[in-house]
């Protein structure tokens, strides 16, 4: 049942809540606040407690124990063509802190065929157990399979944190998993922590990153979370003194898959992915509509590869046909995060910074001095961007295309 309790330990008896409560369902008594029925469960005086004396106890839906029975980070161990993915590594670097805090352990969730040396390889880092779901049937990447199999697994071992990178895999899984678990999931987080309630503190920025918002799920498991790529340090491999964990391979419970229409062949699969991979790039040369026209955008890409980069573009240029979608930076494209983006002929809209200011080092090109991307920028070059990048590729093939 749904109740709001009163922890007397914490009430020191000021009268705040009562005075917050527009239901005039608290009272004092002894000086400690007293809950009546005319209580809504609104959770006013919660938030307004500064002595956290006020808990909201909300029994949890669909039949699932209370959520305080739910224990263990886990961390999605994404794969792909049998290769770990490096978010994965970032995942168990923060996870690990997250499981220390809260006491608990730290699981990384194998889907995959032949997975032996990649759980061993997972076992070098401080994890305290792998769950190896090996088949034939996941040696690639079937979002209704997996879904269906990780939904099976959460409700057998009841995780209280879930943990996936917010790549095109974890974008597409995690919101599956997440409604069939009947909770939350925070989608692109920038800062993970466990609060002194053991509830996970999701951070993310809202409206075009102008405020960033701490999310919680206080009555729903797990507590699911995406986190992009390069938002967090990679963990550090395992000192040789501490534990090595252990691999449990695991068999699926009875009936756990998916209806055959939930599935998704591979050929539907790889155009979601698609062959562009922009937020795993280390160097980005992105154009906007100040390159001009779409043959100008060969320059950018020649420059890339000169680079060893990748060519993205804004919105803007996207919409005029000049680079296709998957290629768009911004809010309503990637979020990247390389060692160096290179803007040319970009304005820089909040919408498109948003999606490239956790770049390490940020050059702008564009002949407006008083363009907004130059407040984003580690270098500015103010210059017309075809002149600028025809520059590039000249010195770049002079001093033999070496990255510099
Ligand atoms: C809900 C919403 C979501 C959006 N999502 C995105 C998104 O995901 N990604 C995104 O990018 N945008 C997004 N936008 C659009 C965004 O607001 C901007 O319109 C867009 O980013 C502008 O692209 P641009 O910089 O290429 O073009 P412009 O704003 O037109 O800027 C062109 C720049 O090029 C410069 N320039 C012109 N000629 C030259 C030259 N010869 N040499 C050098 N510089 C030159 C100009 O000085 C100017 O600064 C979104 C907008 C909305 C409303």
């Amino acid at each position: 049942m749904n109740r709001l309790i009163v922890n007397d330990a914490a009430c020191i008896g000021c009268g705040e809540c009562i005075e917050i409560c527009p239901f005039g369902a608290l009272s004092l008594q002894a000086d400690k606040a007293v809950v009546n029925d005319n209580c809504a469960l609104c959770g006013a005086c919660v938030s307004h407690c500064a002595y956290n004396a006020l808990t909201l106890h909300k029994s949890s839906q669909h039949g699932t124990p209370h959520p305080d029975s739910w224990r263990g980070v886990w961390v999605f161990g994404e794969m792909i063509d049998g290769v770990l993915q490096p978010v994965v590594y970032e995942l168990i670097g923060e996870g690990r802190k997250l499981a220390d805090v809260a006491r608990e352990q730290l699981c990384v969730v194998i889907f995959g065929n032949d997975t032996d040396d990649v759980c061993d390889e997972v076992l070098g880092y401080p994890v305290d157990r792998v769950l190896q779901i090996d088949a034939p049937d996941f040696s690639v990447y079937e979002p209704g399979l997996v879904s269906a199999a990780l939904t099976a697994l959460i409700q057998k071992y009841k995780p209280s944190v879930m943990l996936a990178g917010a790549t095109a895999i974890g974008r597409e899984l995690m919101p599956r998993v997440a409604t069939f678990c009947h909770t939350g999931l925070t989608a692109d987080c920038t800062e993970l922590a466990i609060g002194s309630d053991r509830l996970l503190e999701q951070t993310r920025p809202a409206f075009g990153g102008n405020i960033m918002a701490r999310i919680l799920c206080p009555h729903h498991r797990p507590q699911m979370a995406t986190v992009r790529h390069k938002v967090f340090r990679p963990a550090l491999a395992r000192s040789a003194t501490s534990p090595r964990g252990v691999v449990e391979r695991v068999v699926l419970p009875a009936g756990w898959e998916p209806a055959p229409s939930a599935r998704l062949t591979r050929t539907a699969f790889q155009k979601l992915v698609g062959e562009v991979n922009l937020a795993e790039a280390d160097v980005v040369v992105c154009g906007g509509i100040g390159m001009g026209k779409p043959e100008n955008f060969k320059l950018l890409e020649e420059l890339a590869a000169l680079l060893g980069g990748t060519v993205a573009a804004t919105r803007a240029a996207v919409d005029r046909g000049w680079m296709p979608h998957e290629r768009q930076v911004g809010q309503t494209g990637r979020t990247v995060a390389p060692g160096l983006y290179i803007a040319c002929g970009i304005s820089g809209a909040v919408q498109h910074v948003v999606g490239m200011r956790a770049s390490q080092k940020i050059v702008a090109v564009n002949h407006d001095p008083e363009a907004p991307i130059f407040n984003e920028a580690t270098v500015g070059i103010v210059g017309d961007s075809v002149q600028v990048v025809s520059e590039w590729i000249r010195q770049l093939k002079a001093c033999g295309g070496e990255r510099s």
